[in-house]
C-alpha cells in the first residue's frame, strides 16, 4: 500500500475514531495495519513489526492461524448468529463441556458473553442473586483488592483500583465496594496469615453485607502486572469459606496457559465459586467471555425469586465466536503449551535480564509468557511508541510498566529481538 494510503487512513482515523484511554481531539497518529500473520504486523506501509501484546494478550496462537481460520469458515458455512433464548447449537455446547472439563470438578454452569466486562458483570450479578436466594439480600457489596482490574463497565469498574480505575470521575454513579491492600507477597513464596490480616479485618467487619471477594489469582494485570503468592489464594479461599462469603476469581487475562498452568488458580490448587474466562478464549480470533459457577450456585439462583438469571446478552454464545474458541482450546491442547510457555519464560528472562543494571529501572520480573519491565516513572506513550516501531516491535507500555505478552508459537529470534528493543529503548529513555 502507498505512502499516501497510509496517512489517508492516519487522517480518516483522526476524523471520527475515537481511540482507547485516549483524547478525542489531542491524539497521536496511530498505525494503520494491513494485515498479520503468525507473530508480524503490516502496516499499511509496507513495514513489519514484532508483536509483543498479542492484541491485549488474546492471540496466543498468533495470528491468520490455518485451523482457527478453519473454524470460522467451516461455522460460517453453517450459521453465524443465533439467538440463544430457546436455541442452542453444538459449538457452545461442546465448548461449555470442555470449559467444564478443564477447570475445577465443581464448576460445571457456563454463562456466554460478549466480552470480559460483562462476563464480571455476570459474575457478581451472579454473586448478588445467590444471596437474594439465599433470603439475605443485604449482602450486595464486594471487596476487592488495590491494584486490581477487572473491566471498564459500571460493576467491574467498581471492583477496580480506585486510584488508577479514577473512581472519583465517575462519583456516585459508582457503587462503592470495600478494597484491602493488593498482596505483598511475591509470586513463589510462602504468605503468613498476616499478609491478609485486611481482608480479615474487612471479612470480619463487614462479612453481613458482602457478596464475595473478586480477584485476579496470581497475576494482576492491567493494574500493575504484578505476581503475587499462590499461598495468598488457598489463605483467602479459607477467609471466605470462614465467613461465608463467595470467591469470584477473574481468570480474563491468566487463563488459557499464560502463567504457565492452564489457569492461574492451578499454582494455588484453590477452587473459586465463580470463575470469569475471556481474553485469549478465542485466540484473539472473535469477541467471547464465560462466567462459570458451581451447580450448587446455579441451582440457588434457580430456586430463587423469578427462578432465573437475569441476564441475556444479544450476541450470547455467538455459534462463530463458539466455534473459533472450540478451535483455539482444542489446538492449544494439542500442543506441548506448557513447554512453549516455559521457554518463553526463559527467554523473556534472559532477554530482560540487562534492563536490571539500568537507570530507572525499578523491577524486572517474568512468570510464564508475561515479561516485565518496571520503571520508576511513567513513561510518555507518545514519545517512546515510535522508538519501539522504529525498533520493529509492537509494545504498548502502560504507567511504569514495559511489559510483552507475546504469541505462545514466538521463535527464540523474535522473542530475542522482542526483549533486545525493550532494553535499547528502555537504556534510551
Ligand atoms: C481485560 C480484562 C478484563 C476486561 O475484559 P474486556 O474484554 O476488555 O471487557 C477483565 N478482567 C481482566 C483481568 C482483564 O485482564
Amino acid at each position: 500500500m502507498s505512502d499516501n494510503r497510509y496517512r489517508a487512513l492516519q487522517q480518516g482515523d483522526r476524523a471520527h475514531l475515537w481511540h482507547p484511554y485516549a483524547s478525542a481531539v489531542d491524539a497521536p497518529d496511530m498505525y494503520p495495519v494491513s494485515s498479520a500473520q503468525g507473530v508480524r504486523l503490516q502496516l499499511a506501509d509496507g513495514r513489519e513489526l514484532i508483536d509483543g501484546m498479542a492484541s491485549w494478550w488474546c492471540a496466543i496462537h498468533g495470528y491468520n492461524h490455518p485451523v482457527l481460520n478453519r473454524a470460522v469458515q467451516s461455522q460460517l458455512a453453517q450459521v453465524s448468529h443465533l439467538m440463544f433464548g430457546g436455541l442452542t447449537h453444538a459449538p457452545a455446547v461442546e465448548l461449555a463441556a470442555l470449559l467444564c472439563e478443564l477447570t475445577p470438578a465443581p464448576l460445571q454452569r457456563v454463562f456466554f458473553s460478549d466480552s470480559g466486562s460483562v462476563a464480571v458483570e455476570v459474575a457478581m450479578k451472579m454473586a448478588l442473586q445467590y444471596w437474594q436466594a439465599r433470603g439475605l439480600a443485604r449482602r450486595q457489596k464486594f471487596v476487592a483488592l488495590r491494584n486490581g482490574y477487572h473491566g471498564d463497565t459500571f460493576g467491574a469498574m467498581s471492583v477496580c483500583d480506585p486510584v488508577t480505575g479514577m473512581h472519583h470521575l465517575f462519583g456516585d454513579a459508582l457503587h462503592r465496594q470495600y478494597f484491602v491492600p493488593a498482596p505483598e507477597v511475591p509470586w513463589g513464596e510462602p504468605c503468613p496469615a498476616s499478609a491478609l490480616a485486611a481482608m480479615r479485618a474487612t471479612l470480619q467487619a463487614h462479612a453481613a453485607e458482602i457478596a464475595a471477594v473478586i480477584v485476579e489469582p496470581v497475576v494482576q494485570g492491567a493494574g500493575g502486572m504484578r505476581f503475587y503468592s499462590a499461598d495468598y489464594l488457598r489463605q483467602l479461599r479459607a477467609l471466605c469459606n470462614e465467613f461465608d462469603v463467595l470467591l469470584i476469581f477473574d481468570e480474563i487475562a491468566t487463563g488459557f496457559g499464560r502463567t504457565g498452568k492452564l489457569f492461574a488458580l492451578e499454582h494455588a490448587q484453590v477452587v473459586p465459586d465463580i470463575l470469569c474466562l475471556g481474553k485469549a478464549l478465542t485466540g484473539g480470533y472473535m469477541t467471547l467471555a464465560a462466567t462459570l459457577c458451581s451447580d450448587a450456585i446455579a441451582a440457588t439462583i434457580s430456586g430463587g425469586e423469578g427462578g432465573a438469571f437475569m441476564h441475556g446478552p444479544t450476541f450470547m454464545a455467538n455459534p462463530l465466536a463458539c466455534a473459533t474458541a472450540l478451535a483455539s482450546v482444542r489446538l492449544l491442547l494439542s500442543h506441548p503449551w506448557q513447554r512453549e510457555v516455559a521457554r518463553l519464560q526463559q527467554e523473556l528472562s534472559q532477554g530482560l535480564a540487562p534492563a536490571r543494571d539500568l537507570d530507572g529501572v525499578a523491577d524486572v520480573r517474568t512468570l510464564g509468557a508475561i515479561g516485565v519491565i518496571e520503571l520508576r516513572e511513567a513513561v510518555d506513550l507518545r514519545r517512546v511508541q515510535p522508538m519501539f516501531v522504529e525498533r520493529g516491535v509492537w509494545v504498548r507500555p502502560f504507567g511504569r510498566l514495559v511489559y510483552v505478552m507475546p504469541p505462545y508459537i514466538m521463535q527464540s529470534q523474535d522473542v530475542a529481538a522482542l526483549t533486545a528493543a525493550m532494553v535499547d529503548v528502555v537504556a534510551a529513555l
